[in-house]
């Protein structure tokens, strides 16, 4: 077995620690690429690249995968596909969601099809590191990459790991998640916008619908969820630009209020990123994922948008590695690719986002009525062709709807106190 497990607590599958020992690889020969960070971005790119005979190691700061986790780990049929995992650590499966406007009204949408997974985000990423290691990829745990020069023959990575302090590729990925520090260090800047998401393991009492609360009090601008993953646990969290925790605990003592939770876990806290970076590539550098702000700027969800800039970014780099040319030249390629696929979709998002966030809690209230009296809560829900991670098209088809504007037109009317 290619990790090892070294605790479970035996309550929840999540809580499953996995890690590998030290391996002390003799890197003295140049790896051809170096993954800087284990997440699932970082580990589907290995695993392509690995498929494709390059040598590649991954380095994670973190000793050990599994957790501490802060991802819903909600992604669609499509996006679990290309993951291409032998078994999908899936908790549930979604067909529909309540959503509560911010006076209490429901929306209930419903499929007569899965919509979306619930994965085990901690499950994943062990899932997709021991994939890539299967493929031939190299992992380093515990290594922290504090720097990254790049010079005419190669590209060095310095870690804070003594034990091996620095190594050399030919091309480096950065698929270190939200790490602002690391793409300025890069001179590729820092996430012109970004949320704190929040999340915390909670007990519920039943059964009950993936729930998205609207609501400004929990959640300024943005949404808090509840997901059941079954066996009486699910998962709570929500988006925030700031104060996130206070938020987040007025959010828990809420649901514990009004008993739709009995108990809380420990709250974990990450970056999103809501706008990708202008510069997703430099000399013998390309980052790709969180690290880029490849993310659904509506929901915050990276996960999909990430593998996608990673299929672009594994194109580019077998390109590099045949012309020999590694230059920021030779890769803008990968961020002309990147927009190509999921641009569209996160300029529409980053519209909505922008809307959204303008309008107080009484007009989406309003906006919720008009949305069910004009029949386009219902129109969405029947309309098969809209799936999980087409955010562009949602928008797009919204905007097209003689209910978007009697929606709209309702938004803009004075306001009913
Ligand atoms: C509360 C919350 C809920 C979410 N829910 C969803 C959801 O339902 N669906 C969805 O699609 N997305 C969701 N997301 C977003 C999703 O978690 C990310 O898009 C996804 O994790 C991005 O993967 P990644 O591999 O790019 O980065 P990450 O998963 O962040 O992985 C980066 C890895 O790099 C490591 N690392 C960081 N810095 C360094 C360094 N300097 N050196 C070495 N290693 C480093 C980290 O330890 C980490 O293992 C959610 C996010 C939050 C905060």
């Amino acid at each position: 077995m290619p990790f090892q497990v070294i605790a479970t607590d035996g309550k929840l599958p999540n809580m499953l620690y996995l890690a590998m020992k030290p391996h002390m690889y003799n890197l003295t020969s140049m790896e051809d690429v170096l993954v800087i960070g284990a997440g699932p971005i970082g580990s589907y790119t290995a695993r392509a690249l690995a498929r494709q005979g390059y040598r590649v190691t991954v380095l994670e700061k973190r000793p050990y995968l599994g957790s501490p986790v802060c991802c819903a780990g909600i992604i669609s049929p499509q996006c679990a596909k290309m993951l291409n995992l032998e078994k999908l650590p899936a908790l549930s499966s979604f067909s529909g969601a309540r959503i509560f406007s911010p006076r209490g009204r429901t929306i209930e949408l419903e499929r007569s099809s899965t919509q979306a997974l619930a994965v085990d985000r901690g499950f994943l990423d062990l899932a997709m590191a021991e994939s890539a290691q299967s493929a031939g990829a190299k992992f380093i745990f515990g290594s922290k990459a504090s720097r990254v020069e790049a010079g005419k023959e190669d590209i060095t990575v310095y870690t804070d790991n003594n034990s091996m302090p620095s190594f050399k590729s030919r091309l480096v990925v950065v698929a270190a998640g939200f790490s602002p520090r690391l793409t300025a260090a890069l001179h590729l800047g820092k996430p012109a916008d970004f949320a704190i998401g929040a999340q915390a393991q909670v007990e519920i009492p039943g059964s009950m619908p993936l729930t998205v609360f609207t609501s400004g009090f929990f959640t300024p601008g943005f949404f808090s969820w509840l997901e059941p993953l079954g066996n009486g646990i699910a998962l709570a969290g929500l988006l925030c630009r700031k104060n996130t925790a206070t938020h987040f605990n007025r959010f828990l003592h809420y649901l514990k209020e009004t008993s739709q939770i009995i108990s809380t876990g420990k709250p974990q806290y990450r970056g999103v990123s809501l706008k990708p970076l202008s510069r997703t590539h430099g000399d013998r550098v390309l980052v790709i994922g969180d690290a880029a702000g490849q993310v659904k700027p509506i929901t915050g969800g990276g996960i999909f948008y990430g593998l996608k800039a990673a299929d672009c970014a594994v194109n580019i780099i077998r390109s590099a590695f045949k012309q020999g040319d590694f230059s920021a030249r030779e890769l803008a390629g990968y961020q002309k690719e990147w927009k190509k696929v999921i641009g569209r979709d996160i300029r529409l998002g980053r519209l909505a986002r922008n809307i959204y966030e303008k309008l107080d809690e009484r007009r989406i209230e309003n906006a919720f009525n008009a949305i069910i009296h004009s029949g386009l809560a219902q129109k969405l829900s029947e309309d098969e062709s809209l799936r999980f991670d087409d955010h562009g098209s949602v928008v797009l088809k919204i905007i097209r709807t003689p209910a978007f504007y009697r929606t709209v037109a309702s938004i803009m009317a004075p306001v009913n106190n």
